[in-house]
C-alpha cells in the first residue's frame, strides 16, 4: 500500500478534526454550566480522560468528533479516498478503544454519555439529553 497522503497533509487533517472536536466540547461545557451543573475537566486518572466529569453525579461526558471517532451512519464519518486502508484501520482502532473506555468506566461505576459533534448545533436536543442524563433517567428517545 502506497502512502499517498503525505505526513504533512495527514497532520493538517488531524489538526482540523481535533480543533472542531474542541469547539463542540466548549459548546457542551457552556450548556452544562448554564444548566447549573458542576463539572471538572481533564480527569486523567479516569479511563479515556473524559472531556467533562460530573463528580456528584458520577457521570462523564465525551464529546466525540464524528470523523475521528467514526460516528456510525453519520454523513461526517467519511473515509478519505486516499490511503483508505490506513484510515479504515485507524477508525477501527479508535472505535474499539472508545468502546473499551466506556466498558472500563461502567465497571468503575461511572455513567457515560457520548455527545457527537453533529448533535451539538441543536441546543434544545442537547439540553434535553444532558438533563435526562444527569438526572439519572434512562437515555434515548
Ligand atoms: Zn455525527
Amino acid at each position: 500500500v502506497t502512502d499517498r497522503l503525505s505526513r504533512e497533509d495527514r497532520s493538517k487533517l488531524m489538526g482540523r478534526v481535533r480543533h472542531s472536536g474542541t469547539s463542540a466540547e466548549v459548546a457542551v461545557r457552556r450548556l452544562a454550566h448554564g444548566l447549573g451543573f458542576r463539572f471538572r475537566l481533564g480527569r486523567r486518572d479516569l479511563p479515556g480522560s473524559p472531556d467533562i466529569v460530573f463528580p456528584r453525579h458520577r457521570a462523564v461526558v465525551f464529546v466525540h468528533g464524528c470523523f475521528w471517532h467514526h460516528h456510525k451512519g453519520c454523513r461526517r464519518a467519511t473515509i478519505p479516498l486516499t490511503n483508505r486502508e490506513f484510515w479504515v484501520a485507524k477508525f477501527d482502532a479508535n472505535t474499539r478503544r472508545d468502546a473499551d473506555v466506556l466498558a472500563k468506566l461502567h465497571e468503575l461505576g461511572w455513567r457515560t454519555l457520548v455527545v457527537w459533534e453533529c448533535e451539538v448545533p441543536d441546543p434544545v436536543l442537547l439540553e434535553q439529553r444532558l438533563l435526562r442524563f444527569l438526572s439519572g433517567r434512562p437515555l434515548g428517545a
